[in-house]
């Protein structure tokens, strides 16, 4: 008896995307880099939510807005309290949230990428075609990943 043998594997960034861009007080193209903090501007009944970048030259601050003029209520009580708290884990699954830059226009450097690969399941079933093994790679960032790197699972 042969079996087909099926691997699927996900993508996952194990830190925040960095952010390529000019820096006025550097005055050239520099890194920002996540420094997992927020910044929490409340007006009236309305919020604004950050997540604070820096550059790593000179910690020139760049916010990324999370909300804009949202109304208190309309945010759950839960992320409202971790965006008080300055939440590690918060500040970094926004760092990791693709939607984040493309809103705030922030170009992710995708030659600075720590990713690494998850196995999410492995299936075998038999086969009368003979020994098989398929491997599928998600990849949620579309990240661009030399193929001789998937290889060396
Ligand atoms: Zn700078």
């Amino acid at each position: 008896m042969s079996y087909f043998k099926k691997i699927e594997y996900e993508i996952v960034l194990k830190d925040s995307f960095w952010i390529i861009r000019n820096c006025p007080k550097c005055g050239t193209k520099t890194h920002f880099i996540n420094t997992k903090k927020f910044r929490v501007n409340a007006n009236g009944n309305r919020l604004d939510i950050w997540l604070i970048y820096h550059c790593v030259e000179c910690k020139h601050t760049l916010n990324l807005a999370i909300y804009e003029r949202k109304k208190v209520s309309s945010i759950p009580k839960e992320e409202y309290q971790c965006f008080l708290d300055n939440d590690i884990q918060l500040a970094e699954m926004y760092g990791k949230n693709m939607q984040l830059f493309r809103t705030n226009k922030a170009d992710i450097d995708f030659d600075r990428l720590h990713y690494g690969l998850v196995k999410l399941h492995e299936t075998i079933e038999s086969s009368i075609l003979g020994e098989q093994i398929l491997i599928t790679v998600k990849n949620p960032y579309q990240m661009k990943i030399r193929s001789e790197k998937q290889i060396a699972l």
